[in-house]
């Protein structure tokens, strides 16, 4: 039986991670959400610590979201954190503090998706569901000799009915987890090692020897590029900088005021003077690059003084243990580390 065969080598091969066996929803749902994107190495020591700083649900709930943002701080995709926080409001306030038990219901939260819902039904609930990440989709199209895009409704309609077939009832959650390790370890995106899989007797991709040419992958999107100019405005031993929109990109997150297409000195002493900054001076600092999934930053950073900075909800000044106290997004990083020799 397939799934017999899986979680044989599943029991020998699993990784022992923080998170292997736990039974506990909420650290299921944190480790999930930070996996999503992130390397395994990275989230060990973020999830070490955000448990720390929030170990129940109602913690999380209670905390300020800038606080939950700083100890995000460098694991990208800052809207995970948020909808985290937002979900775990709703389950502390309207749940009684208990995540609900199915994945439709999961599904109903914000920022919980099919796969984190599968994940957490099936590891903490003993629920027959799949969690579809990647390489369970790259498994399952290889299994299946699935020929059609992953990326159509259709094809990953039958790849999850395909699994739903193959998932064992008495160990849903080890399933899922075996299946994420045999895409992980042996069935590779470019060269599967089907002579070390446990289950390549049951693979019709395998047997028809096209399992190098699966899964159909769909065409990649390329990345936009913008270029950005970026604002160190000094004062007193203070730094400029801005909160942006909850709704923007990195949204919440603190930054150095910076501007679309305005590369040079005079172009952000006028977008900073729409701040209602009045900036003098402008000498170019340093260059960066920050690749997002879709975009590309191409940042100039310029020095500028000034004799008076703005305060408000979104602008603040600050020394540098105030700036080093504030979420920012890894695209900020050498800019706040200029700022901060700067304010020493
Ligand atoms: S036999 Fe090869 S292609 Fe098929 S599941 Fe195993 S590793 Fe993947």
């Amino acid at each position: 039986m397939f799934s017999k065969e899986l979680l044989a080598w599943h029991d020998v091969h699993a990784r022992d991670l923080p998170w292997r066996g736990e039974r506990d929803p909420y650290k299921i749902w944190i480790s999930e959400i930070m996996l999503q994107q992130t390397t395994t190495q990275t989230v060990k020591g973020y999830y070490a610590r955000f448990l720390a700083a929030f170990p129940t649900v109602r913690a999380l709930a209670d905390a300020p979201e800038e606080d939950v943002l700083k100890l995000w701080e460098g694991l990208g995709y800052y809207s995970r954190a948020r909808n985290l926080q937002k979900a775990a409001r709703i389950v502390a306030r309207e749940m009684d503090g208990r995540l609900p038990d199915t994945a439709e219901a999961l599904k109903k939260l914000p920022g919980i998706g099919d796969y984190t819902a599968g994940a957490i039904a099936s590891m903490a609930f003993d629920r027959p569901e799949l969690a579809m990440d990647g390489n369970l989709t790259r498994v399952l199209a290889r299994l299946t000799a699935e020929d059609g895009c992953v990326g159509d409704a259709a094809v990953r309609k039958r790849l999850r009915a395909a699994g739903g077939a193959l998932i064992d009832p008495d160990r849903p959650g080890d399933f899922n987890q075996a299946m994420m390790g045999l895409g992980r370890l042996v069935c590779l995106p470019g060269s599967p090692k089907c002579g070390e899989c446990p289950v390549s007797g049951r693979c019709a991709a395998h047997a028809r020897g096209v399992e190098k040419e699966l899964p159909v992958m769909p065409p990649k999107i390329e990345k936009k590029t913008e270029r950005r100019g970026v604002a160190l405005v000094l004062c007193g031993g203070r730094v400029l900088v801005r909160r942006r929109p909850a709704d923007a990109l990195l949204g919440g997150l603190w930054e150095f005021p910076n501007f679309r297409d305005a590369m040079d000195v005079s172009s952000l002493a006028e977008c900073l003077a729409e701040l209602g900054v009045a900036a003098r001076g402008g000498r170019r600092l340093l260059s960066a690059s920050h690749v997002f999934t879709h975009l590309v930053w191409k940042m100039e950073g310029f020095l500028f003084a000034a004799d008076a900075l703005p305060e408000g909800e979104s602008l603040r000044a600050v020394d540098g243990a105030g700036l080093s106290a504030l979420p920012m997004p890894t695209a900020m990083r050498a800019f706040r580390e200029k700022a901060a020799k700067l304010l020493q």
